[in-house]
């Protein structure tokens, strides 16, 4: 949202009055002086205007290493979830607008993000802007040798009508791939290897474009993301 807009839904000043506060240097976004009223602003900027800071609320940016058997949902009835893992361990949090950017399946494990800053998530999970994923696989069958050169042209789904985007695939070993893909079609791993009839019987994400999940975060163990990982996207 416009700066002059966000003072006045907030301060229910007038328009005019917000000018003048503008023009003055009265008006601080972040720290810095603002002069510039249709500067685009958040719920998370920090407004400091004619004295007074606007209310704005912290924003939450975590990396999990979730474990397996863990469901990437708030609550569920049945099993434990990412959100309650989170909870556990950072008590202090205000949990109810936290969501996963990009679920992983309860089976899987590896690198979740979680955040209450929506516009930010969007980008790390929409398809169109293609954040490559990558993920270690370990199958049932010995990997077909022409699985990276299917997953290359792209897989089709009929059940959406799509194809997928490109995948990188590098055989690790008979069982293990390293394995790039650019959206999160439900179960889309499983499904692109079930083209081959190779069940997955691991699955752990390893990095998000330029988030990479460090081996030495034990499984449930979570840490806010650095200033550099937030601001990559
Ligand atoms: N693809 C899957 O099949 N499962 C996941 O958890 C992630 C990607």
């Amino acid at each position: 949202m416009r700066l002059d807009r966000f003072i006045s839904k907030t301060t229910r000043e007038s328009n005019r009055q917000i000018r003048i506060w503008i023009q003055d240097g009265q008006v601080w976004v972040d720290g810095q002086p603002c002069l510039d009223g249709t500067r685009r602003v958040t719920e998370f900027s920090q407004i400091r205007c004619n004295g007074i800071d606007l209310p704005c609320k912290r924003a939450q940016y975590w990396l999990m290493n979730k474990a397996a058997g863990v469901l990437s949902a708030t609550r569920d009835p049945e099993h434990r979830t990412v959100i309650e893992e989170l909870a556990a361990q950072q008590p202090e949090l205000v949990l109810n607008e936290i969501h996963i950017a990009g679920r992983l399946d309860r089976a899987s494990t590896g690198l979740l993000i979680l955040t209450n800053d929506g516009n930010w998530s969007k980008r790390l999970t929409r398809p169109e802007i293609k954040i490559p994923k990558t993920y270690l696989v370990t199958t049932a069958n010995p990997i077909n040798p022409d699985t990276g050169a299917r997953f290359a042209e792209g897989i089709h789904f009929p059940y959406e009508g799509i194809t997928t985007s490109p995948a990188q695939l590098t055989q690790l070993s008979p069982h293990q791939a390293r394995l790039t893909i650019y959206e999160g079609k439900y179960h889309q791993i499983k499904r692109m290897f079930g083209v081959f009839r190779n069940p997955v019987v691991a699955l752990h994400r390893e990095r998000m474009g330029e988030i990479v999940l460090e081996p030495e975060l034990a499984p449930g163990g979570c840490r806010p993301l650095s200033r550099q990982e937030i601001d990559w996207l």
